[in-house]
């Protein structure tokens, strides 16, 4: 994320001679709902990062998620852009859930001069609390090892922003429980429905002068451990639906056998398990599934690290929030995870502790962040176990594009790591059950609890294939005309 300033571009809007080029599938317009209604699409438009969305109703403006690009540096580059926003105008930020791709631009924006409240639920407010202090960290540690080991051509290379700028973030959250709207802007109301993506993940519903926007944020799935299903919903007059796997299917739950089999076979080899994760909300199901196969002796009691002191304390929150968890998964019994503990886990708090697990060569099974190996303890592991064949890397969630993860999944045979190339002979393994996004059937599953179709679905947070075979899809099984939007388009609001 440490990029010179000098590198700072905007792409051009459209409506400065940038490119557009003509949606394939278009919504039909009969009338404005509103003189002057906008929605603009600052990010997660045509790719699956940067979610931000600005809803602009002349007098009042309030902007839904507030994320940071992440992968491609084409992508990345777009968080120096200057916001074609005026942070002092914006009356308010609305947050679906607290991965960094939906909050992660929050202390950016705090810097730029907003002095508003920003409204999520109370598990995203507890979930910010790790990962906007922790971005701020990363980012200013990658600048000053980039200045240091000289690794950018660009000096000084500069944090995009920092600890104290998260702070200040973190100062303007406003928790608001599930179910219960509440005023944003004058006569702006945000309702917060449990997403079942992540602890605290919702739809923000927000109504204003009789019309209604459902923000989708990002969908949860069906019958999974430890997070609920996604809660239907019948009405909307315009719908934002993520499209992250709108042209796949998840392979089928297979009740554990492929993890068993991973960790079978590396215990086998001799090697250590390595499962980059997302520090919050894969830890969870990971954790889950590990516990269940020791219970069901298909697997050895084997160590756990979790050497990632966030993925810790988000456990400590799940813990404390049950009551918004899959109720299967929280009922007392067998397939409880309230306890979120494997038969020898260990919390690897301080980098010498981290060391020394990196540096032991006892079988075991070490968890880290970050998921897509873009940062964070696990690049120290990966140099330490991708040379040896005896080890094996397993992927439980999306890699965005320009990411080591997406790089190590499609076959590369080195990566860079801390300025220099590591040869890849370990086994890289994936299992993409785990996700916590809606596959395409699961999209059209919750669509279809729908009682009319709304006014204007906007198809949002998805590389363009996805976006596409979604918004066939569509309306081929629905009949619902969608729009994908471009990257900073700006809509008139029409039904
Ligand atoms: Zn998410």
């Amino acid at each position: 994320m440490a990029e010179p300033e000098r590198e700072r571009k905007r792409e051009k809007s459209p409506e400065e001679g940038g490119r557009r080029t003509a949606p394939k599938v278009t919504a039909h317009v009969s009338k404005y709902i509103h003189a002057m209604a906008t929605l603009t699409f600052l990010g997660a438009a045509g790719t699956v990062t940067g979610s931000k969305h600005l809803l602009d109703l002349g007098d009042r403006q309030v902007l839904v998620d507030c994320g940071l690009f992440q992968g491609l540096k084409e992508l990345r580059l777009r968080n120096w852009a200057a916001l074609p926003l005026d942070p002092h105008r914006l009356d308010a930020v609305v947050l679906t859930h607290a991965h960094l791709d939906h909050c992660g631009y929050l202390p950016r924006l705090v810097a730029q001069g907003f002095r508003g409240r920003v409204f999520c639920t109370p598990g995203t407010n507890d979930l910010c609390t790790l990962v906007l202090p922790d971005s701020a960290h990363i980012q200013e540690e990658d600048a000053r090892q980039a200045n240091r080991h000289r690794y950018t051509k660009h000096a000084p290379a500069l944090p995009l922003y920092t600890e104290v700028d998260a702070a200040r973030a973190l100062d303007r959250l406003q928790p608001v429980g599930y179910n219960r709207p509440v005023p944003v802007a004058k006569d702006v109301d945000v309702e917060f429905i449990n997403a079942g993506h992540l602890l605290g993940s919702a739809y923000a519903r927000l109504t204003f002068d009789g019309h209604t926007i459902l923000f989708g944020g990002d969908l949860g799935r069906y019958g999974r451990p430890v997070l609920p299903d996604p809660s239907p919903v019948e009405t909307t007059d315009i719908l934002l639906l993520e499209s992250t796997y709108g042209d796949r299917v998840h392979e089928a739950d297979d009740g554990g056998a492929r993890v068993a089999k991973i960790v079978t076979d590396s215990v086998a080899r001799g090697g250590k398990l390595l499962i980059p994760s997302f520090a919050i909300g894969r830890v969870e199901e990971v954790i889950y599934w590990l516990k269940r196969l020791e219970d069901e002796r298909r697997i050895p009691i084997l160590p756990v690290y979790i050497d990632s002191p966030m993925a810790a304390a988000a456990l400590d929150f799940y813990r404390a929030r049950l009551s918004e968890l899959d109720p299967l998964s929280t009922a007392p019994g067998e397939r409880a995870v309230t306890a979120f503990c494997t038969t020898r886990m260990t919390v690897v708090s301080s980098p010498e502790e981290s060391k020394a697990v990196m540096a032991s060569t006892e079988p075991s099974i070490v968890i880290a962040a970050s998921g897509m190996a873009t940062g964070g303890r696990v690049l120290h592991h990966l140099e330490a176990l991708l040379p040896d064949a005896r080890h094996t890397v397993l992927f439980v969630g999306f890699q965005a594009e320009g990411t080591r993860g997406r790089q190590l999944c499609d076959g590369a045979r080195h990566v860079k790591l801390h300025g220099h190339d590591v040869p890849v002979a370990a086994r890289i393994e994936r299992i993409d059950s785990m996700s916590a996004h809606a596959d395409r059937q699961e999209i059209m599953r919750w669509l279809g609890g729908f009682a009319r179709p709304p006014a204007r679905t906007f198809l949002v947070h998805g590389e363009p294939p996805a976006l596409q075979a979604l918004a066939e899809r569509i309306h081929a099984e629905r009949g619902w005309q969608t729009y994908v939007p471009k990257y900073l388009e700006r809509v008139a609001l029409e039904m």
